[in-house]
């Protein structure tokens, strides 16, 4: 068992988890539950290993090349007042400065 990730966002950990099990390689999620509020220190990030170590060079390459979504944003919304598409990490219109009226 090789460590190759960790990060104290669960969400971070399980997105580079799921592009290494898309690869085929077999990993291993450790401390899974453990969130950063509930523990003083922070020594049990969630972390990501590899079962074999033979896959390890290749995990790192995956995480390394790996762009992280932005995992906050939400879906595109539509502008009520101009109809234009607008990106979730937007909170307000880029064209006409309206703010997202969608829920
Ligand atoms: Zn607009």
């Amino acid at each position: 068992m090789i460590e190759v990730y960790s990060h104290a966002d669960s969400a971070i950990v399980g997105f580079y988890r799921s592009l290494l099990e898309d690869a085929g390689i077999k990993t291993y999620f450790r401390n899974e539950f453990v969130s950063g509020a509930e523990v003083i220190v922070p020594v049990f990030y969630p972390t990501i290993c590899v079962i074999d170590p033979e896959d390890e060079a290749r995990a790192l390459e995956i995480i390394k090349n790996a762009s992280l979504p932005d995992l906050t944003a939400g879906p595109d919304w539509k502008c009520e007042t101009c109809g234009e598409n607008v990106p979730g990490t937007f909170d307000q219109c880029w064209n006409c400065s309206n703010p997202d009226l969608t829920p």
